[in-house]
């Protein structure tokens, strides 16, 4: 006799969800191994922005989700654009240059906002407008980035704290302490259960089906090195210290596929001030994604991306990863002070460094060739505009400068207001892109092409939705969306 139904491996979204799933599908025994602490629980969900993009076709569907925002934004969804499933299905499809793995992806964005719904109602995650991440205001009225109106409320600290309501709501038992250190197998090859390492020791769960929902590689120095490179091995972690691989490796140690871009990870331009490893309680605070409005430059003075190629949701997740090949793997903001109040909330966690002068501001910079930023500076001032051209910080504007390499293609204005503000970055890695390959009813995949019976995976550990970038906000949706289904999935067996 199993002492479960259902196992379910990790405490973030994408588990929670799962669990949550399992039951409402009528798997009466459900049980969570987390392998943190109960004050570290909660994984990468915990620590993240709870931004949430999903499709819609007229703003007003949101509604439900948002009672009486009316009230507190004026004509808000005049703000909104629609965001069809042809659109996010576009934004992923040119994010990752076509690679998307095409039956995952459909899966996610046309599941997306019936996924975001159901957490609400089936999850009681309360919803919030994420209007310091992705509003912009314009005169009275706020414009919403394109499909990212939505986030949890509380961000990440309260979407975990919903999920873990909802698991005990449903008398949903959570280990904590627990980490899961390999699968177990019956003569059929069917999984059937776990090895667990917890305070007592090393012992066995016996299940009827499990569910991986344990993170990525990301914490893992070793693992970063070997598959995404040095640069990446030396980054910064921006969340949970406990995504270790170790669903991925244990997994692949009973025949499953490897899958998606093992080389590749999100990581975003962060404060190069902060530790290893993010504080907990300091959650997503080190971002520095409003470079848009300004202009970068590394240790030898030199610009090395298009600033304005895109907004920031569909560049920061790979601009981390450029700053990281960058010398010292550090660079500098700067802004002046027509943009300055443009920068987004999260740059408060740091003081800037500031001069009336350009010059002034180079001279306390750490790096190699002042001169050469100075040259820099003046030869991007050169080719681009003044505000009055039509600077519009709500959109892609158009004001790209000409003759520079790299150009800067949007929002190319002049820094030539003082004073002039520099601010720190280094890029942080947030989670990886390689996996284990599921099917489209979150089934593990084995080396053989066959479904690995009683094993789905979800979250983090699904690989082939992101290749070299990623759309904001696409995470916890993939999570919960695959989340469901492996619980839907694993209570039928
Ligand atoms: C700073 C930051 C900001 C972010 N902002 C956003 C955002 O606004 N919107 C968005 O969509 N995405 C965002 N993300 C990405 C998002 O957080 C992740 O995609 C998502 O949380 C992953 O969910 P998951 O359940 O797969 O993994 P996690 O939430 O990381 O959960 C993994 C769980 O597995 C546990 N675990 C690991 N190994 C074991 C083991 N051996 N045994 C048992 N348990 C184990 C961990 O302790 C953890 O509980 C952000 C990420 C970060 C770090």
């Amino acid at each position: 006799m199993a002492d479960y139904d259902v196992i379910v491996v990790g405490a973030g979204n994408a588990a929670l969800a799962a669990a949550v799933s399992a039951r409402e599908n009528g798997a009466e025994r459900v049980v969570v191994l987390e392998k943190a602490p109960r004050a570290m629980r909660g994984g990468n969900t915990h620590w993240s922005g709870g931004v949430l993009r999903f499709a819609f076709d007229d703003p007003r569907e949101i509604g439900p989700l948002l009672p009486g925002v009316e009230k507190e934004f004026e004509d808000f969804y005049a703000g909104i654009q629609p965001y069809t499933r042809a659109d996010f299905h576009g934004d992923l499809m040119r994010v990752t240059s076509g690679q998307t793995d095409p039956v995952l992806s459909r899966v996610l964005v046309d599941n997306s906002k019936d996924t975001v719904f159901w957490m609400h109602e089936t999850g009681q995650i309360k919803m919030e407008p994420a209007v310091s991440l992705t509003g912009v205001r314009k005169g009275n009225q706020i414009i919403w980035a394109r499909g990212l109106v939505v986030r949890a409320e509380h961000e990440g600290v309260g979407l975990s704290r919903s999920w873990f309501a909802a698991v005990e709501r449903l008398g949903i038992a959570v280990r904590y302490g627990a980490a899961v250190t390999a699968l177990l197998q019956d003569e059929s090859g069917r999984v059937s259960g776990v090895r667990v390492r917890d305070d007592e020791g090393i012992h066995e769960l016996r299940s009827r089906s499990v569910i991986l929902g344990c993170g990525g590689f990301e914490a893992n120095v070793q693992m970063r090195t070997q598959h995404i490179g040095p640069l990446v091995g030396g980054a910064k972690v921006r969340g949970t210290p406990h995504n270790q691989g170790d669903g991925l490796r244990m997994a692949m140690a009973i025949g499953a596929m490897p899958w998606g871009q093992w080389s590749g990870c999100h990581a975003t331009p962060i404060s190069a001030d902060w530790g290893n490893f993010a504080p907990r309680e300091m959650t997503d605070r080190s971002n520095r994604l409003s470079y848009l409005y300004g202009v970068m430059i590394n240790r030898k003075g030199n610009r090395f991306v298009d600033e304005g190629e895109d907004g920031a949701m569909f560049t920061y997740a790979k601009y981390g990863r450029a700053i990281l090949a960058e010398p010292g793997a550090k660079v500098y903001q700067l802004f002046d002070s027509k943009t300055v109040h443009l920068l987004e909330p999260r740059y408060s966690t740091s003081d800037p460094l500031r001069a009336d002068t350009l010059e002034a501001l180079i001279e306390q910079l750490d790096i190699d060739d002042k001169p050469r930023a100075l040259k820099t500076l003046r030869e991007y001032n050169a080719a681009a505009h003044d505000i009055e051209e039509g600077f519009d910080a709500t959109g892609k504007d158009g004001l790209s400068t000409h003759g520079l390499t790299p150009e800067k293609s949007n929002w190319a204005l002049k820094l030539d207001k003082p004073p002039f503000y520099a601010y720190s970055a280094t890029g942080g890695i947030t989670f990886t892109f390689g996996g284990v390959k599921v099917d489209e009813e979150a089934r593990v995949i084995g080396t053989d092409w066959r479904p690995i019976r009683g094993l789905t995976a979800c979250g983090e550990m699904v690989g082939g939705l992101f290749y070299d970038n990623y759309p904001a906000g696409t995470g916890l949706v993939s999570g919960a969306t695959f989340g469901r289904i492996a619980g839907r999935t694993s209570a039928r067996a």
